[in-house]
């Protein structure tokens, strides 16, 4: 009899194609997803540390999980539960002290290890373990050991090609739980990408948390960038959309920059974080650029494919930001002109440096000022972008359900969701659409034809 999985997912893409390949890795083990955690015999939290508070969070989650498995032990059986990801990275061993009913804590890097860790949370006597923990860096690279992909759930696939960060910026993380700099190399990708077309999928998004530092050997011992992996990648048969994220600015390479003006499977919009517009606050980010750089690669990118949408990531209040600091971020912002953006109020990661500044802390009313001043901005530009797409036809590939009847949803090439009355049958195929109406964050528009993408 099959056991139920149920996997609750926070955070970036990387997550979310994470807690897929740990269900492909469980699956032999006789587990099979759930949608729910009540009844299941293993919850796993995969969990991520770059927003406020993400450890109380997770505490809260496992506060809720202790009813469900006292309800399961009643009923003669047992719930496993796991937390995995940056939080577990960075705080599993105050996990398993503040969170008894916990089984397994373990990191990214790692969760090809899960059959033997669940054996061994399982061997314990009375259905209780004493918790196994497993936040390693192995030598061992953990894609060798990961079964082969499951076919994909849907026409859109991601696909992880580099992990870690070797860039360490002053407020993030990420260096200290995914650690350093790994490229996968390219004949494993290039499998895994026509497995997953085999499976279905249309859309492909290359995932890293510095995706364009990939530098990935071929067989022959050679190094490829993330532009010559793209260009192999767009001669797949079936493969009709491209995309790749998150990048940083200074690695956007010459090659890159052609390969968007010459693959036409790859898409017109590009997340591109850039933090901050001010070079003395980007200097004490560590993010080794200037804004002017940034501009400049904009500009090269815009070259290289004119109707480019950018999206960015913004910290308003670092530590030190003065007004003018503030005020060179919202002229970046109007020079440039976003699509999308996100952006967040700077709060301390423990363990970060940025985390133990003590001078210039920005007061937080400060804060919340700068943050809606810079979100009006950028939420106007969104909206002017998508006003710009009123009466247009454009090619989407609809992914879900949408919330009414009838209604499906899926994203433009420029990543605009889009939501469209289409019949059921149209799930997972590329459409034609003329867009009616822009709204702030959406746009819903007509199917005029189902598109046959390039095979
Ligand atoms: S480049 Fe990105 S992932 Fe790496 S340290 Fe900076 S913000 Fe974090």
């Amino acid at each position: 009899m099959s056991k139920k999985l149920f996997i609750k997912t926070y955070g970036c893409q990387m997550n979310v194609y994470d807690s897929a390949r740990m269900a492909d890795v469980l699956a032999p083990l006789g587990y099979a997803a759930a949608a729910t955690p009540e009844g299941a015999d293993m919850v796993i939290l995969n969990t991520c540390h770059v927003r406020e508070k993400a450890a109380e969070k997770v505490y809260s989650e496992l506060g809720r999980l202790r009813a469900l498995q006292a309800a399961r032990a009643a009923a003669g059986g047992r719930m496993v539960v796991a937390v995995a990801g940056c939080v577990a990275q960075a705080e599993g061993a105050e996990i398993m002290r503040r969170a008894p009913n916990v089984d397994i804590v373990f990191g990214p890097q790692t969760y090809h290890r899960l059959p033997e860790m669940v054996a061994r949370a399982s061997r314990a006597a009375g259905g209780r373990s004493a918790g196994v923990l497993d936040t390693d860096f192995p030598v061992e690279a953990k894609f060798d050991f990961l079964p082969e992909q499951a076919a994909p759930q849907g026409a859109s696939a991601f696909l992880t090609v580099q992990e870690g960060c070797d860039k360490f910026c002053s407020f993030c993380v990420v260096p200290y739980t995914r650690g350093a700099e790994f490229s996968r190399p390219v004949a494993d990708i290039l499998a895994e990408a026509r497995r997953l077309l085999a499976g279905g999928a249309v859309e492909i998004t290359l995932l890293g948390q510095n995706v364009n530092a990939y530098h990935g050997e071929d067989a022959d011992g050679r190094t490829w960038s993330l532009g010559r992996l793209i260009r192999a990648l767009a001669e797949l048969p079936g493969l009709a959309r491209l995309r790749y994220t998150t990048s940083h600015p200074l690695e956007m390479d010459d090659d890159l920059i052609a390969a968007h003006r010459d693959v036409a499977v790859l898409m017109p919009f590009l997340h591109l974080p850039v933090q901050s517009g001010s070079d003395r606050i980007l200097e004490a980010m560590n993010r080794r650029h200037t804004a002017d750089r940034y501009r400049r690669i904009v500009g090269r990118l815009r070259a290289a494919r004119p109707d480019l949408a950018l999206s960015s990531d913004f910290i308003v209040g670092h530590p030190g930001e003065s007004d003018a600091d503030f005020r060179a971020t919202l002229k970046l912002v109007a020079d440039i002109g976003f699509a999308q953006a996100y952006s967040f109020k700077y709060s301390p990661r423990p363990g970060t440096p940025a985390a133990a500044l003590e001078q210039g802390v920005v007061a937080a009313a400060v804060k919340d000022e700068r943050l809606a001043e810079l979100q009006a901005l950028l939420a106007g530009q969104q909206q002017a972008f998508n006003r710009g797409f009123e009466g247009v036809r454009t090619t989407v590939l609809l992914e879900r359900a949408g919330r009414h009847p009838g209604q499906l949803v899926g994203r433009s090439p420029h990543m605009q969701a889009v939501h469209v009355a289409a019949p059921a049958a149209a799930l997972g195929t590329l459409a034609a659409v003329r867009i009616e109406r822009a709204h702030a964050v959406s746009l819903s528009g007509r199917l005029e034809s189902q598109v046959e993408h390039a095979a």
